[in-house]
């Protein structure tokens, strides 16, 4: 068997030895003689899943007593909705501080509900950095950031301590690193990143923000009802979950995030060395302060160089290093499960690349 080296964006690398744990129990998971697949969602084999995915999120990124962890569907872009239906409150602003477009995203969705601030944005400068520092509202229902700009490869590297709640979409770089769960109200990410196949979202909401919930909406959006019910209030995507507890005990054996995170860092610099390395050959998207440890975006002198490169890297095993279609160039998203090797592969091949046609 050969795996590619897997460098996509999202869906994205799921570690191979939960891959192959996920196949020897496919067909018959824990002596039930069914798949998760066909189990009920109700039965106390899949309940044990569930709980279980919940119990290691938790211990895992150390989240307090007063939080709750809700599996829901629909990923990121739904939360993008959910938020401001649930918390905007009329008369006041949801704050945004603009990253990059999944943060535009965000504003636009918020703004159909309510009134929106823009506190802080780097757009003028093509997203190259984290505007980390903004005027701290007092007044406002919340106040928006994106962790990690998947698209751009820019990462906050401090978080900020606000006034009002803070909510963050942490999609690209959720359970990457160690981080104080504490200073946010909510934290929301699709699973297709680094933690799992599509179809689950987590979202780890302080309880007293579920009392504040808007009424008026419907119950399926409402996050009071997903809490109430432990989030089995209608199916939940239990394949997708249950392959999130999969890459949950891989974490855990993994030394948790501690060692998540040292290794991530040292995937990212044999990346950036190489380019900061190269003369110029290659030049990074990102000013070098706001730097991601999950997406590597950089470019080549010129659009045929470009090309060659990505074609190059195609014939040489590895796939999915294209920029975003919305910025060109190329990026190389090395999320958790893509090893270490991978990324000495890519440097390697970065170095011989630069070598034939400088
Ligand atoms: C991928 C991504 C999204 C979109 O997620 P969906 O699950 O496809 O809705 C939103 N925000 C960030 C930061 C992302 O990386």
């Amino acid at each position: 068997m050969k795996r590619t080296y897997n460098f996509n964006a999202g869906p994205a690398a799921i570690p191979l030895a939960v891959l192959e744990k996920a196949q020897s129990e496919l067909v018959d998971f824990n002596g039930t003689g069914m798949s998760v697949m066909e189990l009920s969602h109700r039965s106390k084999s899949y309940e044990e899943v569930h709980n279980r995915a919940s119990a290691l999120l938790k211990e895992l990124m150390g989240i307090p007593e007063e939080y709750e962890v809700l599996f829901l569907q629909g990923g990121a872009s739904l939360q993008f909705a959910m938020i401001p239906m649930n918390f905007l409150k009329s008369e006041t602003d949801a704050h945004f501080i603009m990253s990059g477009v999944w943060s535009e995203k965000a504003q636009s969705e918020a703004s159909k509900i309510g009134n929106t601030n823009i506190l802080a944005s780097s757009k003028d400068d093509r997203y190259t950095y984290i505007p980390e520092t903004f005027e701290d509202p007092a007044e406002g229902s919340y106040i928006h950031l994106t962790s990690n700009n998947t698209i751009y490869g820019t990462q906050w590297q401090d978080f900020p301590i606000t006034k009002l709640p803070l909510i963050a979409d942490m999609s690209s770089d959720i359970m990457s690193r160690e981080f104080d769960v504490s200073r946010f109200s909510l934290i929301y990410a699709g699973a297709q990143k680094n933690l799992g196949p599509s179809g689950v979202t987590v979202v780890i909401v302080k309880k007293d923000m579920l009392a504040e919930t808007n009424e008026q909406i419907p119950a399926i959006l409402k996050y009071s009802t997903h809490s109430k019910q432990n989030s089995l209030y209608n199916t939940p995507p239990t394949f997708a979950i249950y392959m999130l507890s999969l890459v949950l005990e891989w974490i855990q054996e993994q030394g948790g995030l501690a060692a998540i995170e040292a290794l991530n860092n040292k995937k990212a610099s044999l990346l950036y060395d190489c380019i900061d390395q190269s003369g110029g050959f290659y030049s990074g998207h990102a000013e070098k302060t706001s730097r991601s440890a999950m997406n590597v975006t950089f470019t080549l002198k010129n659009e045929e160089l470009t090309k060659a490169f990505i074609k190059e890297s195609i014939e040489s095993g590895f796939s999915g290093l294209g920029g975003h279609r919305s910025i060109g160039g190329c990026r190389a998203s090395i999320y958790n499960a893509v090893p270490i090797e991978a990324c000495q592969a890519l440097a390697d091949f970065m170095a011989n690349f630069q070598k034939k046609h400088a």
